[in-house]
């Protein structure tokens, strides 16, 4: 039985951070969760069982850990941070579902790993918290990693959020929408003000659920390649999609008629920018590019 108050209020986070003489790392993204409505909505948006495995990245001092612990079967936690191995001991002491690497998330292979520990790399969650400074490299991994996530429901800045979820010439709208809107559903599940964290972070915040894409939707035929065609059509968003494509082709002469051909045969005006494109144009455009010889 833990007679401990939750891990996640400003009085207890404040006491451990202060037992431990430590100070929030700006450097890695240290901004700690004390909102306890706030972490349920979270545990809701993930719609948690106690049958389900859990990923989490950057556990802290295990106040988001302690509520996924209370609900799901078995929490998987990386922490880059080696301070913060031995408050994770103390604070997580009550629960036996819980197991925390000392290691970044960026390095992790999670395939492995998962296997080990919880027995499967099927089925599994992702809830997190995330260190902002690398928000999109670990979303990026997250959805093309091997393992496939049942949900991934991460708290990260509002205005990457509204990148994720943006649609076609709306200011948001970029490479990222593209290939995480191809990759996944993604949604904002609802914003988070910055005073449910200690200490406050400069940025707003929201929480993103991603949900597996729809399996009967077309797929290029190389995400790879996809993923890096879109990057390069939006090199220089303010330009003309036939400006990208020379700057992702070339320019020769013979190249330019190649990328007039594919436009034309699927009726893409070569004036419109990149951001006036959508999801499935960019697919159409990656397997064009393919079948006329210009992508490998
Ligand atoms: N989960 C805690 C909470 O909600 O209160 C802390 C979240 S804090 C925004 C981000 C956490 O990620 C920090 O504990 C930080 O040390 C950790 N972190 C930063 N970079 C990391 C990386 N590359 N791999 C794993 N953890 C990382």
């Amino acid at each position: 039985m833990n007679n401990n108050p939750a891990i996640a209020t400003p009085a207890r986070t404040q006491a451990i951070l202060n037992r431990y003489n430590l100070s929030a790392k700006k450097s890695l993204g240290q901004n700690f969760l004390t909102d306890l409505n706030i972490l349920t909505q979270i545990t809701e948006a993930a719609e948690l069982t106690s049958n389900d495995n859990v990923i989490e990245i950057g556990p802290g001092i295990g106040g988001l850990t302690e509520q996924l612990a209370q609900r799901a079967g078995h929490v998987l936690a990386f922490e880059i941070d080696q301070n913060l191995i031995p408050v994770l001991a103390e604070t997580l002491a009550p629960y036996d579902n819980v197991t925390v690497l000392n290691q970044d998330i960026l390095q992790a292979n999670l395939p492995d790993t998962t296997k080990e520990i919880f027995g499967t790399d099927e089925g599994l969650k992702v809830v997190a918290n995330l260190p902002y400074y690398i928000t999109t490299p670990i979303v990026m991994d997250l959805i093309q990693n091997p393992v496939q996530f049942a949900n991934i429901v991460v708290m990260m800045q509002k205005e990457v959020a509204e990148r994720l979820t943006a649609t076609p010439r709306q200011k948001a709208y970029g490479s990222l929408s593209v290939i995480v809107q191809q990759l996944t559903v993604p949604e904002i599940a609802f914003t988070v003000p910055n005073t449910a964290f200690i200490p406050s972070p400069k940025v707003d915040s929201a929480i993103v659920r991603l949900l597996p894409a729809d399996p009967s939707k077309p797929q290029p035929y190389s995400q790879k390649r996809f993923i890096g065609f879109v990057r390069g059509c939006f090199m220089h968003r303010r330009k003309s999609i036939w400006n990208n494509l020379q700057g992702v082709f070339g320019k020769d002469a013979t190249t330019k008629a190649v990328i007039k051909q594919g436009l034309e045969q699927l009726n893409i005006d070569a004036g419109v920018r990149p951001e006036e494109l959508t999801v499935a144009q960019f697919v159409a455009l990656t397997d064009k590019y393919h079948e006329l010889g210009l992508l490998k």
